[in-house]
């Protein structure tokens, strides 16, 4: 049966976490990620997923998911695939089956824009190991929801790239950011 997707379901992370350098380190690596910095953007988001997981925060699965990204933009394929499914497990772990299975397809199509099917494969595959259906991910585009406002293309806090489909929606009007858990209002259309 296929799980509805629960957006405005979706636990709420509540902790700000990384304040003072860790928000510095933050703000660092997306500016490094936004000029295709990758490779060194990487190595900043796994070194603050690595602290944010030693000291048991659920959002660190984020950190992993843009350290994976930025480590495959960075030619380091097979290494950054290992990330994106650390933080797909520790969503899973968590319980944060909605999200993990959301995050998973989104991650499964991107791969394939990229060219890189063994590894949506292999996205997939661990997917169905744990019971997470694949559905049909042709469906993601842009990240636009309907009915839900438009966001500031960067977060104010920490300058990460905002999606509709990559923030906790609180209420139909306010959304906080994955990384640093700042708030964010939707800009009425
Ligand atoms: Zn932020």
């Amino acid at each position: 049966m296929r799980r509805r997707r629960g957006i405005l379901r979706r636990r709420i992370l509540p902790e700000i976490h990384l304040l003072g350098p860790g928000m510095r380190i933050l703000r660092r690596a997306h500016a490094l990620f936004a000029r295709g910095a990758y490779s060194e953007s990487a190595a900043l988001f796994e070194n603050l997923a690595v602290e944010s997981r030693r000291r048991g925060y659920p959002r660190s699965f984020r950190l992993l998911l843009q350290a994976g990204r930025a480590a495959i933009l960075a030619g380091n394929i097979s290494y950054g695939v290992d990330l994106l499914l650390q933080g797909l497990k520790l969503l899973y772990d968590q319980d944060m089956t909605d999200l993990a299975q959301q995050r998973g397809e989104q991650l499964i199509v991107e791969l394939g824009q990229q060219g890189l099917h063994p590894e949506a494969e292999r996205v997939k595959t661990w997917m169905e190991s744990v019971g997470l259906d694949t559905g049909s991910p042709g469906k993601i585009s842009d990240g636009r929801i309907p009915g839900f406002p438009a966001l500031p293309p960067n977060c104010p806090g920490c300058g990460a790239p905002l999606r509709p489909d990559e923030v906790d929606w609180i209420d139909p009007q306010t959304a906080v950011c994955e990384f640093c858990g700042s708030v964010v209002r939707g800009e009425s259309r």
